[in-house]
């Protein structure tokens, strides 16, 4: 079974990046009445506590949202907009100047859904389906949203088209096994030919791995072939390289860099980025290989 659990990498620096595409792209697509059909294929929890075990124990939100909101600007409207409203979405779920529930990609989604919207929800870890299950009850959300304990790659295919041939699509994976980077794009692949106007949003860790490189390449590709807009974003936060501790021990540097592909991106979404990217180096780089790379075709 998976040992990846998202608990541990809650408010990380790749979920900073991910969940402001994420909001960004909502915020758009929910501007226009016609309902909107979400499908989270790798849902995850849902909410995470950042002062509890999990979280405590990598202390990886330290290198994202903590440090985003331990170095406030002086006045907000110098954040980038896509940031601050990030920043607002993660605050409002927990009390004034404080920190310690995250929402995931299903709590983020369902703030920004109006009635007629409806969410489709994929978890396959055991525990983690169970959790979210319990986690999404608790809004009382009725029809708009469902749950399936399933395989994501393979549940999406049942949605596309969806009724008001307008839905968004986030494909966020853990990678734990090498097979999910071709299925992500076998997933992709499909998708596109069952619904090729809906928007396609896939995360990928960037790590020293020829498939995770190789994945935003074939996903440009796939879109250039469809004959559909695309967008890539990443953001590095540090370098990669294997350190030494005090003791001279080797040190892993865990996840420095990762970004998120999109297939029919909103036009809006560049330019918010563009503001927001800088930012996110600027407040979370660690080093001198701290950068962005903005990109659209
Ligand atoms: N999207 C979530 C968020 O942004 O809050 C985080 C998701 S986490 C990166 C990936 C999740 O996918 C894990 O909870 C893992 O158990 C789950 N998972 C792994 N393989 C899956 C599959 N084939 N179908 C559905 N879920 C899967």
């Amino acid at each position: 079974m998976f040992s990846y659990r998202h608990a541990f990498h809650a408010g990380n620096h790749a979920d900073v990046l991910k969940h402001t595409a994420l909001m960004a792209i909502l915020q758009h697509l929910t501007q226009k009445d016609t309902a909107l059909l979400v499908v989270d294929t790798h849902a995850g929890a849902g909410l995470y506590r950042l002062d509890g075990d999990y979280a405590q124990t990598s202390g990886e939100a330290d290198e994202g949202l903590l440090r985003l909101t331990a170095k406030p600007p002086a006045a907000p409207a110098e954040r980038a907009p896509a940031l601050q409203a990030y920043l607002d979405m993660v605050a409002s779920f927990n009390a004034k100047g404080r920190h310690r529930v995250y929402p995931g990609s299903p709590f983020i989604i369902h703030q920004l859904l109006r009635e007629q919207d409806r969410l489709k929800l994929f978890e396959l870890h055991p525990t983690d389906a169970r959790t979210l299950l319990a986690n999404i009850g608790q809004l009382n959300a009725g029809r708009q949203i469902e749950v399936f304990d399933q395989d994501g790659f393979e549940g999406l295919k049942k949605f596309l088209p969806p009724p008001s041939r307008r839905a968004l699509v986030l494909c966020d994976p853990s990678y734990e096994i090498k097979s999910d980077y071709p299925r992500v794009v076998a997933m992709v692949s499909e998708a596109l030919q069952r619904f090729a106007t809906g928007t396609y949003m896939v995360w990928y860790p960037l790590i020293p791995r020829p498939e995770s490189h190789d994945l935003p390449r074939k996903l440009k590709n796939l879109a250039i072939k469809a004959g559909k807009s695309w967008l890539n974003a990443s953001l590095n936060i540090k370098s990669n390289k294997l350190g030494k501790d005090a003791a001279g021990e080797v040190v892993r540097p865990g996840l420095s860099a990762s970004g998120v592909f999109v297939i029919n991106p909103p036009h809006t979404l560049k330019a918010l980025l563009k503001d927001a990217l800088p930012q996110m180096v600027e407040l979370l780089g660690q080093d001198q290989h701290a950068s962005f790379v903005l990109e659209s075709g």
